[in-house]
């Protein structure tokens, strides 16, 4: 592909970056969307979505996300398959690279890259990565049907993932190293009231085992504690639901992260380190990380884009 120009150039296709495309393409901004490794971001890995305002009867992630992607495009934005590799913020115009090599020279840069799936560490989890561990219950959890599977982790993406794998699987266990679940109340009463999740407090996971697939995993209820139990739990699939890392390590030389790797933003604008580099979505959100949020700090990047082309042109 040729080079490529554009007075906005849009890193990510989650709701911010989306929205972003939205609001720029209809201020005749001609907006460039790179859609990354995982078009639509996270949201096409989740279910039903039910707290976005306008859905009263809910609607499935990844029709939401081709309805925006469909919105951003009706009004011109351009949407690129691709994934920026390596980025130059030291002058204007600013200048990327994709994967393939193609150069993008953009007067303002919107960064919406999302974030992704945390996990534990362990060197199994690379080994059996495919082979009975996952970190999306939606695309991988048919393969459980009436198994036993586990979900590491306590908060609102673990309940969430529980319970969409106890309407398939046979029984599911809750991982929770903590006494208590972090999740919303009523996230917690959904996975009490459900008959096959069972909920195994103070325990981590050490390790998986199996032939040439998970049969299990290596608990460790009490960790380091005088009471400390070791116990395997045999299991078909082991699915991680533990958090979230920001998608920011092709900007770190380039612009201020925070100690986690989330883009600093001049709250209240979404303007980054750098004059003329925006920031939307969960790559700049350790607090919300809601799909609503994301649209909105993406509106708020495009019109931050479109003041500082004006005042600079
Ligand atoms: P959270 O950070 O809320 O929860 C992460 C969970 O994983 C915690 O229980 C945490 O334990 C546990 N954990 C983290 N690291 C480890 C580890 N190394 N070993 C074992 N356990 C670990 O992340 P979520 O992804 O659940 O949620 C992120 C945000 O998104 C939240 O604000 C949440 O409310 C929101 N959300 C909302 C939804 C909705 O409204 N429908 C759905 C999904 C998410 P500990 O408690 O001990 O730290």
């Amino acid at each position: 592909m040729e080079d490529i120009k554009t007075k906005v150039l849009i890193i990510g296709s989650g709701p911010a970056g989306y929205t972003a495309g939205i609001y720029a393409s209809r201020a005749n901004l001609s907006p460039v969307l790179l859609q990354g490794p995982q078009p639509g971001g996270q949201l096409t890995q989740t279910t039903e979505i039910e707290n976005f305002p306008g859905y009263p009867n809910g609607i499935q992630g990844p029709a939401m996300m081709q309805e925006l992607r469909d919105q951003a495009e009706r009004f011109g934005t351009t949407i690129i398959n691709r994934l920026i590799t390596k980025v130059d913020f030291s002058k204007r115009p600013f200048v990327c690279h994709d994967d393939r090599g193609t150069r993008y020279e953009a007067d303002t840069v919107i960064i919406a890259t999302g974030a992704s799936a945390r996990y534990l560490g362990l060197d199994d989890e690379v080994k059996y990565n495919g082979l009975g561990v996952s970190a999306c219950a939606t695309c991988d959890g048919f393969f459980y049907r009436n198994r036993t599977v586990a979900v590491v982790g306590g908060g609102d993406t673990a309940c969430e993932e529980a319970l969409y794998l106890s309407t398939l699987a046979k029984k599911v266990y809750m991982i929770v190293r903590k006494d208590y679940l972090r999740a919303s109340k009523v996230m917690k009463e959904r996975v009490e009231q459900r008959e096959n999740i069972e909920v195994l407090f103070r325990c981590n996971t050490v390790g998986l085992y199996g032939e040439g697939g998970v049969e299990g995993a290596h608990i460790v209820r009490n960790l380091g504690e005088d009471n400390e139990e070791k116990f395997d739990l045999p299991l078909d699939g082991f699915f991680l639901a533990i958090g979230h890392d920001p998608n920011t390590g092709v900007f770190k030389d380039a612009i201020e992260l925070d100690k986690e790797g989330y883009i600093v933003t001049k709250a209240p604008t979404t303007a980054t380190s750098v004059d003329g580099v925006f920031a939307a979505g969960d790559c700049a959100d350790p607090i919300y990380r809601q799909a609503i949020t994301s649209a909105g700090t993406g509106c708020r990047a495009a019109m931050d884009a479109e003041r500082f082309l004006m005042e600079h042109e």
